[in-house]
């Protein structure tokens, strides 16, 4: 097994123990020690830099050499930083309107659909009424997907599929909504392969139309420095209030849920761990700082 990070810092400072206060050459290594640990988890090189000189900072000021656990007390420096730079505290979505409207965006592929179904029944179960649409002009199969999904988890699935304007169904689906007395309506959108134009347009032309509470951006947590780059894409169009980071079930280290905080300054609301129904959580800062460091 390799050594986790708290045991590389442990062994980093056994060497300079008793060498007096910390210093810019002796920490230097260590600090080395701790960018490559959040390369290695995914994290985005120039958001890796960033986090490392804010640690040498931290460190820097106090008297980590003469410490009785040097290494331990460097590696709360980093996991209390890790945190705060990810948020610090779960951030809720924001239901807000009658009903309450939650557009979702992403690639296709991200786990989009499937996290609609999720969605759903988190909402369901804090006994609000919920309304799924199936807003994909383009693929028949989504809105079925959808459909199966509905009806597994007791969540009514609206959808038009005749009509080619998404627009229109999902103004059409909050108007339903209203008449029948749903709370929540959830709209999972088109996804492409790769960001196109027309989609982007689409989506924004939305978003604009019906004013969601909340637009989320799902992201496969591990397409690595791609989910920085989409989500930044997105982001510029979209302006989205959340991310949803999926597939977190995997060997992805979560380093992505870092870099795509730094770089598009919104948070991480969250994580999707499987593909059951269930396998669904809030995203909590403190414990995806464990997680990438390992
Ligand atoms: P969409 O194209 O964005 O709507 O993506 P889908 O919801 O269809 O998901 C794409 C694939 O990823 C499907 O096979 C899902 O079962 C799978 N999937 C979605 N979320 C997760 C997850 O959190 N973990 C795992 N392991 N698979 C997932």
């Amino acid at each position: 097994m390799f050594d986790n990070l708290s045991t590389k810092l442990d062994k980093a400072f056994k060497t300079l123990k008793g060498q007096g206060s910390i210093t810019e050459i002796n920490v230097a290594a260590t600090i080395k020690e701790i960018r490559r640990a959040l390369v290695d988890a995914d994290v985005n090189y120039k958001v890796a830099k960033e986090v490392t000189d804010k640690i040498k900072d931290e460190a820097m000021g106090r008297d980590v050499l003469t410490t009785v656990s040097p290494g331990q007390l460097m590696t709360k420096i980093v996991y209390d930083e890790l945190t705060q730079l990810m948020g610090g505290t779960k951030e809720d979505v924001v239901l807000k309107g009658d009903p309450a409207v939650i557009l979702l965006s992403g690639l296709q592929g991200s786990g989009k659909t499937t996290f609609a179904g999720k969605l759903a029944t988190f909402i369901k179960k804090q006994n609000r009424t919920v309304l799924l649409v199936a807003c994909d002009i383009y693929r028949p199969a989504a809105i079925d997907q959808l459909k199966v999904l509905g009806e597994q988890v007791g969540v009514e699935v609206y959808s038009e599929p005749e009509n080619k304007n998404p627009v229109e169904i999902s103004q059409n689906a909050i108007a339903y909504a209203k008449k029948n007395n749903k709370k929540v309506v959830i709209i999972d959108t088109a996804g492409r392969l790769a960001v196109d134009e027309q989609m982007m347009r689409e989506i924004e032309l939305v978003k604009r139309s019906i004013n969601p509470s909340e637009t989320l951006f799902v992201v496969d947590a591990m397409t690595g420095q791609d989910a920085v780059n989409t989500a930044k894409t997105f982001n510029d169009r979209l302006n989205f209030d959340g991310v949803v980071l999926t597939k977190l079930d995997g060997d992805a280290r979560g380093g992505a849920a870092l870099s795509i905080r730094a770089v598009v300054e919104k948070p991480i609301k969250f994580i999707s761990t499987g593909e059951k129904m269930e396998a669904l959580d809030m995203f909590y800062p403190d414990r995806m700082a464990q997680r990438i460091l390992g």
